[in-house]
């Protein structure tokens, strides 16, 4: 994986300044203790719930009643290792064509999901180097996948962002690149969508058209074009 960021700090954890996270809501609820340094290493959220004036700096308890633990341990493990690790199984196998049985359909839709949730979580938290890292994973394991992405996977995705988030962009992008080899599918299945989708799908095709160009696979161009970057998370090299 094309990663450009310095090496990080080595800095020891301070364990007697922890804050309390409350995920989710009523039976599965569950409460993490998380050392500030961690929380606030990259996400804007958590940077004002702990050093404002906010009520969850004095309480030390922060909640997340939106969130859900499996997704949040996740981002807990990206902030603590920097790695994106979902389940504790490879990238699911794909057919090579897109007849492949729904068990298996809906396995990768899983998998796809997972990771997608932690990057809507990173984007709920206002974590941009949270989510360029997910984003990076996610085009590493979709880009030999004929599939990615599909109809449940772009429903998803498009009823959770702002237009003009990078995750559409990838999704459109990846659309454009696989859509020769799955003509019949697209057909079959545009309607079923967000009518947005089908909509930035003929603009990036126009876009296509007018430059003459081929479609090419996201893997391929600049990471950046699907990151998020500010003053705090400065662009990659
Ligand atoms: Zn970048």
């Amino acid at each position: 994986m094309a990663t450009t960021e310095p090496p990080a700090k080595r800095r020891k954890l301070n364990f007697s300044d922890e804050y309390k996270v409350a995920v989710g809501v009523g039976a599965t609820q569950k409460t993490y203790s998380v050392p500030k340094q961690i929380l606030t290493k990259s996400s804007e959220f958590f940077q004002k719930a702990c050093n404002g004036k906010w009520r969850e700096t004095r309480s030390k308890m922060i909640k997340l009643p939106e969130a859900d633990t499996i997704t949040f341990e996740t981002y807990l493990q990206l902030l603590y290792t920097g790695e994106v690790v979902t389940t504790d199984d490879a990238p699911p196998q794909v057919p090579d064509d897109v007849t492949e049985d729904e068990a298996s359909r809906a396995s990768r839709f899983r998998f796809y999901a997972a990771i997608i949730d932690v990057y809507l979580l990173a984007d709920m938290l206002l974590d941009s180097r949270s989510k360029n890292k997910v984003m990076d994973y996610l085009i590493d394991t979709t880009s030999v996948v004929p599939q990615f992405p599909g109809m449940a996977i772009i429903d998803l995705a498009y009823s959770r962002t702002l237009p003009s988030s990078k995750l559409r962009r990838l999704l459109v992008d990846r659309a454009v690149f696989i859509a020769e080899a799955n003509v019949g599918y697209w057909t079959d299945n545009l309607t079923k969508v967000p009518s947005q989708f089908p909509i930035d799908l003929s603009m990036a095709f126009m876009k296509l058209a007018a430059g003459r160009r081929r479609p090419f696979n996201p893997k391929h161009l600049p990471r950046c074009t699907y990151h998020d970057h500010d003053d705090a998370n400065p662009k990659c090299e």
